[in-house]
């Protein structure tokens, strides 16, 4: 039996969130929290007139506690495996499991799986373990018990990449590595039978923007025959998808060297000759000012520009910016891919700014597809913030 968890007890009234299970709770909504509580430790939460609400981690900062399960329970191993076993059951629903076409998905995305906080992602059985916050990093340990159960043999290697998303102040001096198997740093994967290699090391993020898989897939309708450019384009996805449909020309544009060269390598894994493309070590705020080509179709997938609340009237304004720019310069009659992983961006606004955008362009545009983040990065129906990544797909006139 788990020892009485410390109580954490809310404010009057601050339990309504709660009861529709939201699992945020944050530092004006609670009473000041015993002196043994320390960051990460798991806490029961109270209502003012003593009623349990559930169980939770506490975490210094605005977000004081996110929650873990509404009921009485035990937090264990157990606990634990229902929880991931919940996370691969719903990749199994999404095609994901033993597809032979896709074998790089994500594992556990954070609050839409029931564990806020942890990413957890598959590269072919190799697992990077990236935890935000103290409290998921110190399941670390049970974790990977759990891993090592529900996946057997198909798990490979686990690397434990949280040294840079742990919030600095919690001074856990903690180091990205190995936690078990081969210590091996490149993994090839396949991703609808494209070919990738993926670096969990030096990779940005956990190796490999994997939100992006069914976009790219919706790629390969636009690009048969055409001319298509495909910004910030990292390890190349959707430059690999439109080559692979057809596309006349292919140019493939990043800031990053390392990128550019992670492109070029990933398209000579797919194609033994790839003449028809190109890539171009470039700031795209200038490229798209001088474009080389009238391009069929432009592929914009930023990172954030809009990373906290107190940055976003600039974050917008970036949006703006290259939304405007790459429609002054498309071909009549061209496609616009168009994104925004911006958390504090929301649809509404992310649509206001391309119609600003489309406006100062002087240009006819339709919206074709609304996209969104796939199925292997949930969306919990409680937590609408966890809703980050937004696309539209454009006719621009
Ligand atoms: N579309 C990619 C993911 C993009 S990540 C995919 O499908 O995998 C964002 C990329 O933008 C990074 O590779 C980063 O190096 C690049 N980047 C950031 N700012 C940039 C800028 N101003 N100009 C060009 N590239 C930039």
């Amino acid at each position: 039996m788990q020892s009485p968890l410390p109580i954490i007890n809310l404010k009057k009234g601050k339990e309504k969130s709660l009861e529709r299970f939201h699992p945020w709770i944050f530092s004006g909504a609670i009473h000041p929290v015993p002196s043994e509580v320390k960051e990460g430790d798991f806490v029961e939460i109270h209502t003012q007139d003593k009623r349990f609400i559930g169980i939770g981690y506490f975490q210094v900062g605005s977000i004081a506690v996110r929650m873990l399960t509404f009921q009485k329970e035990e937090i264990n191993q157990d606990f634990w495996k229902r929880k991931l076993q919940s996370s691969i059951e719903l990749r199994k629903t999404a095609n994901l499991w033993d597809n032979p076409e896709t074998n790089v998905f994500r594992l556990v995305h954070g609050e839409g799986d029931g564990f806020p906080g942890l990413i957890v992602d598959y590269y072919d059985g190799c697992v990077v373990f990236q935890a935000h916050t103290v409290g998921m990093y110190q399941i670390k340990e049970v974790f990977l018990e759990v891993l090592k159960e529900l996946l057997g043999d198909r798990l490979k290697a686990v690397y434990d990449k949280s040294a840079h998303t742990l919030p600095f102040k919690a001074e856990l001096e903690t180091s990205d590595a190995f936690i078990y198997g081969e210590e091996k740093e490149e993994w090839l994967v396949k991703e609808y039978g494209n070919t990738f290699n993926i670096n969990v090391v030096s990779g940005q993020k956990t190796g490999f923007f994997i939100d992006q898989r069914e976009n790219r897939k919706l790629l390969e309708q636009y690009s048969k025959g055409n001319k298509v450019c495909n910004t910030f384009c990292y390890s190349g996805g959707f430059s690999i998808y439109s080559l692979q449909a057809g596309a006349d020309l292919v140019h493939s544009v990043d800031s990053s060297q390392g990128a550019i060269d992670l492109t070029d390598q990933n398209v000579g894994l797919n194609f033994k000759e790839a003449q028809n493309h190109q890539s171009f070590t470039a700031d795209v705020f200038n490229f798209l000012n001088e474009m080389p080509e009238k391009y069929d179709v432009i592929v914009l997938d930023p990172p954030a520009f809009a990373k906290h609340r107190k940055v976003l009237k600039n974050g917008l304004q970036g949006y703006r910016t290259i939304n405007e720019k790459a429609m002054k310069n498309m071909k009549s009659g061209g496609v616009l891919f168009t994104f925004s992983c911006s958390q504090v961006v929301n649809q509404e606004q992310f649509r206001t700014v391309i119609f600003s955008a489309a406006a100062r362009a002087g240009r006819q545009v339709q919206i074709l597809h609304q996209l969104h983040q796939p199925a292997d990065h949930p969306i919990n129906i409680f937590h609408p913030e966890g809703e980050y990544l937004k696309g539209l797909v454009l006719r621009v006139v």
